[in-house]
């Protein structure tokens, strides 16, 4: 029976080079794949491929959140071959829409779908996308990442121009390490007190003049 997958994790737990051994094993017994990611992620240009930090790479489908992705497998099956699975990189930004139409896929023409992406963004919060896959998915596996102290990576910290956590603006800001740290619920808090004490000297310094700032960084509350 075929089945929706979510294979979720942090910022760099090998999430697309679980993907790419994923697909590969389909095309080493002679099946056809196809494999979409989302446009939003501009940073290697026009070009349509899913990479992997340690070479391997396999040619996608973009897609915007205006797409139907059912209709897209169709169009590909009419104009290729058929396809024993459908894999979907970065799929934190899929929209609740297309996980349903991926839900179709499955139920209805028997296609299995593998989902992967990030279950949280930088402010802790649930991507709408991961958040209808967790629902939805009858198979959940998580691809562990380790934070810098040692404990499982499960937050994601993201950084700001001078490399400070950042925990405003818009959820969809593309990056790579410099701008992406994978961590642990403990650090995330750090991280966020670190920066509730930055906004408040900022603040301090620029109501009362620079004499007045907080002289302790992380310390006891
Ligand atoms: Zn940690």
């Amino acid at each position: 029976m075929a089945k929706l997958h979510f294979y979720y994790g942090g910022m760099n737990s090998g999430k697309s080079t679980t993907l790419l051994q994923s697909a590969r094993n389909y095309e080493e017994q002679d099946m056809h794949v196809l494999a979409f990611k989302p446009r939003i992620d501009t940073r290697e240009g026009s070009e349509a491929f899913i990479r992997s930090r340690i070479g391997l790479s396999m040619p996608a489908l973009l897609f915007t959140a205006h797409d139907n992705l059912e209709h897209m497998v169709e169009q590909y099956v009419k104009d290729n071959q058929r396809i024993s699975a459908v894999f979907v990189d970065e799929a934190q930004f899929l929209t609740p829409t297309q996980v349903m139409q991926l839900c179709e896929l499955v139920d209805f023409r028997g296609v299995p779908v593998l989902a992967y992406g990030l279950r949280t963004d930088f402010q802790g919060q649930l991507f709408p996308g991961s958040a209808i896959l967790l629902a939805q998915a009858e198979m959940l596996v998580e691809i562990k990442g380790i934070c810098r102290c040692g404990k499982k990576s499960t937050h994601v910290v993201r950084l700001d121009d001078n490399g400070q956590p950042e925990f405003s603006g818009e959820q969809i800001v593309v990056g790579g390490n410099d701008r992406y740290l994978a961590v642990c619920r403990r650090c995330h808090a750090a991280a966020l007190r670190q920066y509730v004490l930055r906004l408040r000297t900022k603040i301090e310094v620029e109501t009362h003049g620079s004499e007045n700032t907080p002289a302790q960084a992380d310390g006891p509350q």
